[in-house]
């Protein structure tokens, strides 16, 4: 009997890409049915040199781009000042060719390890409970090691178009199974490469689009505007007044490294200590929306450095008095009478840098907005413009991204009505590793031919903790309750989620009806406290299902997930208690 070949393309050698790559293996290696029938080929595309996506670093500086477009509504003959007065939209992203590491010196998990971890492949024992970048690296090295995987990842080596094959051209095998057309760049050798796959799956991270929130007069700003994803390392800011917008995972850890940079050095007022020079003194200001507890100056030594401030109203030009120009500040009266908030007053004329640490897009420049099947699926609200990537990677125009990802099937894992093409850990609030293994399984499983039964419709469970699913109306109007729900569940919680619904935008939405849509659509993807071990075994019992037919045993491994991470997740407190932050 002839076999058949099954290609299969993934797009990013990251912790996503690489589970996904080991359970496709796996499965073809050892199911003989499966094996018995088709031929597995399968190719990563990496751009960069090693595995590991976001935690290989290179502790180089990053360099950022800085760009502003108007609403297209503030046409060129409107008078200067009016324009001036309009919201802007700015944009920050590494020059062509650079795509550095959202990582940053000092960072360190922001889940204990036992958690974070594959199923089946602990962190080794002598790792700490909340490891340090380097080692969460050296874990998935080690992961690649392992697993042999090294051989089927093509590095360097960009992924730059991602397409349906169109009917009648002529495919590779002359199969009608060949649907996607991926063309790959060979960085080294600049070659182009263009072949074709059964089924894709882009794990290409959702780390590398910042969004920064439009605010009226920003690119006036004198100083510098940087996304979170190009800070490098607190003592590049010493000697700086630095505005960091947003308090949430990076927000706060960012403020919080950049304050301790200041400890021993300075009392709370800036006054240097111990012959320190005062020009080493880092200056920080902490925007945002709500009141943040970890800044619990009685328990640190660092939350003293942090003026916590309301969010930002607009910005003015720099003048003769103000040559750094003036940060506006919103009214929060009940944060400053409770919280001492904005004790500076309502206006900042000091601030040098910026960082908005205010989430980001999901960003695929690869699918391009007027290729098949992206010009019908509208999977994002917007697209990369020209004129957004000046001196930037120009091949990314017309790529998509947004803020939301729509267009999921019902496991929130495939494409709507079409399971050829993946797209794994899209959900907030859930812990990535072992999400995008149990999935990844459940990709294997499909395109192995094990899950020929899988109805086309799907009903993930219900569960009280996971009211998003209760509402699937795509206009809902979600009111600002269900917004600070999300707000507050990031804030206790683990990872950046994909995008961040941040406390900025939550305030911008009360007047903006396109950013409550974005909203309403983020929600959906929004998992409340245990539903991802929900589910995770519903996926599971699917598989199990499967093994049951082919009268195969399950491992008790793959069965359901273990009773102890539920416990370890609901333990919200344990950073805290561990790390002191
Ligand atoms: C600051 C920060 C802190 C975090 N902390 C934690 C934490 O403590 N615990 C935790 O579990 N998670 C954390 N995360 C989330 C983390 O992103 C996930 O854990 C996980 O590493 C995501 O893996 P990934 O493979 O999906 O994406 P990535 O790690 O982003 O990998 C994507 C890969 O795709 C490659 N790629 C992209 N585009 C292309 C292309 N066109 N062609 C070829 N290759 C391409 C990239 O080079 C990259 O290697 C954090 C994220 C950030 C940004």
């Amino acid at each position: 009997m002839t076999k058949e070949i099954t290609k299969i393309g993934i797009i990013g050698a990251g912790a996503t890409g690489l589970t996904q790559l080991q359970q496709l293996l796996e499965i073809w290696e050892t199911r003989k049915e499966v094996n018995e029938k088709s031929i597995l080929k399968v190719k990563v595309f990496e751009t960069k040199h090693e595995v590991g996506g976001v935690w290989l670093i290179d502790d180089q500086p990053k360099e950022s781009i800085r760009t502003h477009i108007q609403p297209s509504s503030s046409s060129s003959s409107k008078p200067h000042e009016e324009q001036q007065d309009r919201i802007e939209q700015a944009y920050s992203y590494p020059p062509e060719g650079q795509n550095p590491s959202p990582m940053y010196e000092g960072l360190r998990t922001n889940l204990p390890k036992d958690l974070m971890a594959f199923r089946n492949f602990p962190f080794p024992d002598e790792t700490p409970l909340f490891p340090e970048q380097a080692l969460i690296q050296r874990y998935l090295e080690s992961y690649a090691t392992h697993y042999d995987l090294r051989k089927h990842i093509k590095f360097s080596t960009r992924v730059e178009r991602v397409y349906l094959t169109s009917q009648g051209e002529e495919t590779e095998s002359g199969s009608s199974g060949r649907r996607w057309t991926i063309e790959s760049h060979d960085l080294k050798n600049d070659e182009i490469e263009k072949e074709e796959y059964d089924y894709v799956v882009p794990s290409n991270g959702h780390y590398c689009d910042g969004w920064i929130p439009p605010i009226r007069g920003l690119s006036s700003f004198p100083g510098e505007i940087i996304h979170s994803r190009f800070y490098h390392r607190a003592s590049d800011y010493i000697g700086k007044t630095v505005l960091v917008v947003g308090s949430f995972a990076s927000g706060g850890d960012i403020s919080r490294l950049l304050a301790t940079e200041n400890v021993g050095k300075f009392d709370s007022n800036g006054e240097p200590l111990n012959g320190y020079s005062k020009n080493d003194f880092i200056n920080i200001y902490m925007s945002s929306s709500g009141s943040v507890k970890y800044i619990n100056t009685e328990n640190n030594e660092w939350g003293k450095y942090i003026n916590q401030i309301s969010l930002i109203s607009h910005v003015s030009s720099p003048s003769k008095d103000n040559e750094k120009g003036i940060i506006h500040l919103k009214e929060d009266k009940e944060n400053q009478e409770q919280n001492g908030w904005n004790k500076d007053g309502l206006e900042l004329n000091n601030i040098d840098i910026i960082i908005f640490a205010t989430g980001y897009n999901y960003m695929y420049p690869f699918f391009k907005s007027q290729d098949k099947p992206w010009s019908d699926h509208k999977i994002t609200e917007t697209e990369i413009k020209e004129k957004e990537r000046q001196k930037g990677d120009q091949w990314e125009i017309n790529g998509l991204k947004g803020q939301a990802l729509t267009e999921l099937d019902d496991l929130l894992l495939f494409l709507k009505g079409d399971r050829t093409i993946a797209f794994p850990v899209m959900t907030y609030n859930t812990v990535p590793f072992p999400l995008a293994q149990i999935q990844a399984r459940l990709t294997a499983y499909l395109w192995a031919g094990l899950l020929d039964d899988l109805p086309e419709r799907i009903k993930l469970p219900p569960h009280p903790n996971n009211p998003y699913f209760n509402s699937h109306s795509d206009s809902d109007s979600s009111d600002q309750n269900d917004n600070s729900r999300i707000i507050e569940q990031d804030d206790k919680g683990t990872v950046d989620p994909p995008h961040q619904p941040t406390t900025t935008q939550e305030k911008e939405t009360k007047s903006k009806p396109r950013e409550r849509q974005v909203l309403a659509k983020v929600k959906k993807l929004y998992f409340g406290p245990h539903y991802e071990f929900v589910y995770a075994d519903f996926l599971s019992s699917i598989m199990t299902d499967s093994d049951k037919k082919h009268n195969v045993e399950t491992s008790e491994n793959w069965k359901s997930v273990e009773d102890w991470r539920r416990r370890r997740r609901e333990d919200t407190d344990l950073r805290k208690r561990t790390l002191g932050y």
